[in-house]
């Protein structure tokens, strides 16, 4: 077995520490084995003053500097993309492919933000005050606190770091405890690639971690994802100290199939949305609305679909879904499974918690004759459990799509340009699919969504200037 040993990365330095936590590859736990220290409040102190120290340096070494260093980063991860893409395999459990995908994402990322580092547009007006002029400038917040999941673990960090030092701020980071080690590897890979040491400093944890740079004095913004329960924390810590925070949690994201749909591009599109990367996207399908008319038809298909899909070892190529990423998300999601069973009403057609499978796998779940009252309508399972709620037409499913507290991803299967149409304008989230699984997103463009899903600025694209930049307006008179 190998065992990886990582320390926190603090000012340019490595910090090491007693090794609390660990993460095994949820494919085959005798194979590696990732050690992680943990971080007090006064580690994270450290960190909040290394990234208070290096701000006006950072700031003041001009978007030339920066632009470049990101640009490094990204040319980095691309060198290094096949051995980031075992690891991530190895530490989460995504299939191979899906984490080569992942890392190519996150080197564009990089250098799409090195690109905005020399966009920092601002404006120039005439003041009311005749002679007198007006500019309005956008310039970093400071120290900006990033705490990350396990389920995205390069890109993810990439869409929060890229930006925050695009324009001018500097980092105190920390990944999940269920993906440090590929979070060192790109902390490692900052590093090489010269940026000013101090800029970015990663500490490893869990919660505590997390609440202590939350709760520090010293930050001066925070950029969350993850659950709805921690996102929720994370708001009330910044609320408290009066901090600009986002965070971006989870949906029931619903695919509304219609009749006059292209069926087998429809399944697809399900069957993406829905299982692959084991369903653990925070934009996964896990409602699939269909209209009953062509419903059998689209089970029927939609099974055998599952059925040809490999669940496997994510390093082999041959492999379609992976494990979940720990025992602890199996549990969880078995139990899920378990409670939409025995909900009387909706029918398990594939799948299932009774299929004992080992290690962390857990097999593609479908229920059909779903209703707004499984637990499935309301919760996220953040795992290959979806479920069809069959309804009698377009307004029946729009009306279900919306019956939701989340708002991230909704899609639309359907072959009328009135229907998408109206689809696009009613309904309720951050991001509409046509013809389109509700997972897989670009990177250039913003990612959020409404109600419980997000709060706060829109990440990525060039939406990142709200967050990561406050607004100052000087009035000039020569
Ligand atoms: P998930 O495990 O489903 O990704 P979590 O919300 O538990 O969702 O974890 C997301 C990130 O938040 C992880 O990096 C985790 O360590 C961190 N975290 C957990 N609890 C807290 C907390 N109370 N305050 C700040 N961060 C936390």
């Amino acid at each position: 077995m190998q065992v990886i040993e990582l320390s926190h990365h603090i000012g340019g330095e490595l910090v090491a520490g007693e090794a609390l936590l660990a993460q095994y590859n949820p494919a085959d736990a005798t194979d590696l084995k990732v050690a992680i220290p943990v971080a007090d409040a006064a580690l994270v102190a450290k960190a909040v003053a290394s990234a208070e120290e290096a701000f006006g340096r950072f700031r003041d070494q001009g978007i030339e500097a920066r632009s470049d260093a990101l640009a490094r980063v990204a040319s980095l991860i691309n060198a290094q993309s096949d051995e980031l893409a075992r690891l991530i395999a190895r530490e989460t459990g995504k299939t191979l492919g899906d984490a080569k995908g992942e890392v190519g994402r996150a080197a564009r990322i990089f250098s799409f933000f090195a690109g905005e580092a020399l966009r920092i547009v601002g404006e120039r007006l005439e003041s009311t005050r005749n002679g007198a002029m007006v500019e309005i400038e956008y310039a970093p917040k400071g120290v900006i606190g990033q705490i990350t999941p396990w389920n995205f673990p390069i890109a993810i960090p990439a869409w929060k770091i890229a930006p925050a030092l695009a324009f001018g701020n500097t980092v105190v980071w920390k990944p999940s405890e269920l993906s440090s080690a590929t979070g060192a590897a790109l902390m490692a890979i900052i590093a090489k690639a010269g940026v000013m040491p101090g800029a970015v400093n990663m500490v490893l944890g869990a919660g505590e971690t997390g609440a202590a740079i939350c709760s520090h004095p010293g930050v001066d913004a925070l950029s969350f994802t993850g659950s709805v329960a921690t996102g929720k924390k994370v708001r009330m810590a910044a609320a408290e100290r009066g901090v600009a925070v986002q965070t971006e949690m989870g949906g029931v994201n619903a695919l509304l199939v219609l009749k006059d749909c292209d069926l087998n591009s429809a399944v697809e599109t399900a069957l993406n949305g829905a299982f692959l990367a084991a369903g653990q996207r925070c934009t996964a399908t896990s409602r699939i609305i269909v209209e009953e008319a062509i419903a059998d038809a689209f089970v029927e298909r939609l099974s055998l679909r599952i059925s040809e899909h490999r669940l496997g070892d994510p390093l082999d190529t041959g492999t379609h879904i992976g494990p979940l990423a720990s025992k602890g998300q199996k549990e969880l999601i078995s139990r899920q499974s378990a409670a939409m069973e025995r909900h009387p009403g909706a029918q398990l057609v594939f799948g299932g918690s009774a299929e004992a499978l080992p290690e962390c796998f857990f097999a593609p779940t479908l229920f059909d004759h779903a209703k707004a009252t499984d637990p499935i309508a309301q919760e996220e399972i953040f795992g290959p459990v979806a479920a069809v709620f069959r309804v009698a037409d377009y307004e029946a499913g729009l009306a279900m799509v919306n019956d939701s507290r989340f708002g991230l991803s909704a899609g639309l299967c359907t072959g009328s340009l009135r229907y998408s149409e109206h689809f696009k304008r009613y309904a309720r989230a951050g991001m509409l699919m046509i013809n389109l699984p509700t997972a897989g997103i670009d990177y250039h463009v913003p990612f959020g969504g409404v109600g419980a899903s997000s709060y706060g600025a829109r990440e990525q694209g060039r939406a990142a200037k709200a967050f990561y930049t406050h607004t100052r307006t000087t009035y000039l008179k020569a």
